[in-house]
């Protein structure tokens, strides 16, 4: 049985972290927030969600709103974003292989469809499962594990974020943290994935060694 690799989409697949600080820094501006700037960025990639709220002076609980808010205006930035080098050799790798992908993402779908319909990347995702829920993942994972007729151990899932990575360990599939995105290496081994990868060519090999 084939294994089913789910990623997770911004900083994992494509390198939109500098759009998403502007287009939060907008945000923020318009809200009276703290800005990302390049002084707190090391500190933020760091820091638990919740302490970064604290940081920037963000009530946790605008936290979703400001997701749909970043997500309105993400369409616009969509033709300065790009795959994260590497990474759409390591999609094709491992559709040769056979292996199913998916994209699990708390951005927007059409956002998603958007990018890959520029980069005609479309045929190479099953499919996309999203939500705006920042916390969400685990029940998109569950979601999609139901819809392919997927048991944990055929599920591996790819991300950037420490909340990638927990949602994953949370429904039993195996995890591959990413070290290109936005959290850093320490935030990320916090989260004990089963893999950390530092270039997306690692993925792949990883992923052979377990005849996926
Ligand atoms: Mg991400």
């Amino acid at each position: 049985m084939n294994t089913h690799v789910a990623f997770d989409f911004d900083g994992t697949l494509v390198d939109s972290g500098a759009a998403i600080v502007r287009l939060y820094n907008e945000v923020a501006d318009r809200q009276g927030y703290g800005r990302m700037t390049a002084a707190n960025l090391a500190e933020l990639r760091r820091l638990p969600a919740l302490e970064r709220c604290r940081r920037l002076n963000v009530p946790p609980h605008r936290l979703p709103w400001i997701v749909l808010q970043v997500g309105r205006r993400y369409r616009e930035a969509i033709d300065a974003i790009e795959f994260q080098p590497g990474v759409a050799d390591l999609l094709t790798t491992l559709r040769a292989r056979g292996v199913r992908l998916s994209i699990v993402s708390t951005n927007e779908a059409e956002n998603i469809r958007a990018f890959l319909r520029r980069h005609d990347a479309e045929a190479w995702i099953d499919e996309i499962h999203c939500s705006r829920a920042m916390f969400g993942k685990a029940r998109l994972l569950r979601g999609l594990m139901k819809r392919a007729g997927l048991t944990p151990d055929r599920l591996v899932y790819v991300g950037d974020e420490h909340r990638d990575i927990e949602a994953g360990r949370e429904v039993g599939a195996r995890t591959i943290a990413v070290r290109w995105g936005f959290d850093d290496e320490a935030r990320l081994r916090e989260a004990d994935p089963d893999y950390l990868a530092t270039h997306p060519a690692e993925v792949a090999a990883w992923l052979a060694t377990r005849r996926a």
